[in-house]
C-alpha cells in the first residue's frame, strides 16, 4: 500500500466476538496494524458485538489477549458497538426521513418461498437476493402491520437510495484503483434486524465515520459489502475512507478459515508452543 502521501491515517481491526480469533484474523489485524505503523498513523480496535445473542464478553477478552500476544497495541477506550446503539438508531432515523427504508415483515421461510416461486428473482454473489416482497406494500398496510406489533426488519430501498445519491458512486481500493459501486449485487440489504435495532452494514459505516477511519483494511470477503457502504456514506453525508481488501488466507484444503476450526485459532497455536514470531513468519509477514 502506498500511503506515504496520506495526511492522516487511521485504520481499525473490527472483529465480532463470536468465537476465538484464527489465523485469518491474525493476518488481517497485522496488516492493518503495520499499515498504520508504516504511515505513522493510528490503529484502533473495535468490537463489533451488535448481535448480543452470539457475542460473548469472554471472546472479547480472548481477542485482546491474542492480539497482545501478536505484539499489536491499540489506544483505549476500545469502541464496543453494543454500547452505542443510539448512534445507529439516529442514522436509521435519518435514512427513514430520506424515505429510503421500508419495513420488511418477511420470515426466512417467506423469502425462500418467494424466491422459489419467481425464477427471475435477483441473484448476488452469494446466491438469491431479497425478492422485494415488502417493498410493494403501501403505506397504510405498513402502518397497520407495525401498529399490530408485527415483527419487522428495516431494509434499504436501493432504487430510492440511488435516486438520491445518483448511480455513479465509486470507491478507491488500494490495490485495484477506482471501483465503480455496484450495490445491486446485494440489493435491498437489512439495515435494522428484527432482533437487533441495527445491522453490520449500518453500524460499520457509522462507526468508521465517528472514529475518523481513513483506511479500511479487511478481507476480500467484504468486497461486496463496500458497494453498499458507499451508498450509505453518500446518504448519510459521511466521509468515504480508502479501502484495502486483502486476499483471504486458505487452509490446506483450500477453504477459508472458520471460527469453528479450533486447531487454527491463535490460542491453540500459542498453546501448542509456537511463538508469535513463528506464526507471523508462517503468515508470510515475518
Ligand atoms: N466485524 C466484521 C467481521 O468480523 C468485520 C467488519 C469490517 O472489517 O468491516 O467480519
Amino acid at each position: 500500500m502506498a500511503h506515504s502521501d496520506t495526511p492522516g491515517f487511521i485504520t481499525r481491526f473490527a472483529p465480532s466476538p463470536t468465537g476465538l480469533l484464527h489465523k485469518g484474523h491474525a493476518y488481517s489485524a497485522l496488516l492493518a496494524f503495520r499499515a498504520a505503523e508504516a504511515a505513522g498513523g493510528r490503529f484502533l480496535l473495535r468490537i463489533e458485538d451488535i448481535d448480543t445473542t452470539r457475542c460473548r464478553p469472554e471472546f472479547t477478552q480472548a481477542i485482546m489477549e491474542d492480539l497482545g500476544w501478536l505484539g499489536i497495541t491499540w489506544p483505549e477506550p476500545v469502541r464496543v458497538q453494543s454500547t452505542h446503539f443510539t448512534n445507529y438508531a439516529r442514522a436509521l432515523e435519518t435514512l427513514k426521513g430520506l424515505g429510503v427504508l421500508y419495513p420488511c415483515f418477511c420470515t426466512r421461510k417467506d423469502i425462500q418461498v418467494e424466491i422459489a416461486r419467481s425464477p427471475s428473482a435477483p441473484h448476488g454473489p452469494d446466491g438469491p437476493l431479497y425478492p422485494g416482497t415488502c417493498r410493494q406494500l403501501d403505506k397504510s398496510e405498513q402502518q397497520t402491520r407495525m401498529a399490530a406489533g408485527d415483527a419487522h426488519a428495516w431494509r434499504l430501498n436501493l432504487n430510492a437510495a440511488l435516486q438520491i445519491t445518483g448511480s455513479d458512486l465509486s470507491w478507491r481500493d488500494e490495490s485495484e484503483g477506482l471501483i465503480p459501486a455496484t450495490p445491486e449485487e446485494l440489493g435491498d440489504v437489512v439495515l435494522a434486524r428484527k432482533d437487533t435495532p441495527t445491522s453490520y452494514h449500518l453500524s460499520v459505516v457509522v462507526d468508521d465515520a465517528l472514529q475518523g477511519i481513513t483506511h479500511v483494511v479487511r478481507g476480500k470477503d467484504l468486497w461486496h459489502a463496500t458497494h453498499v457502504h458507499v451508498v450509505l456514506q453518500a446518504l448519510l453525508g459521511l466521509p468515504k475512507p480508502h479501502y484495502h481488501h486483502h486476499d483471504l488466507l486458505l487452509d490446506e484444503n483450500g477453504q477459508r478459515f472458520a471460527k469453528r476450526n479450533k486447531a487454527l485459532t491463535i490460542r491453540a497455536i500459542r498453546e501448542s508452543g509456537v511463538s508469535a514470531s513463528q506464526l507471523i513468519t508462517t503468515l508470510g509477514l515475518g
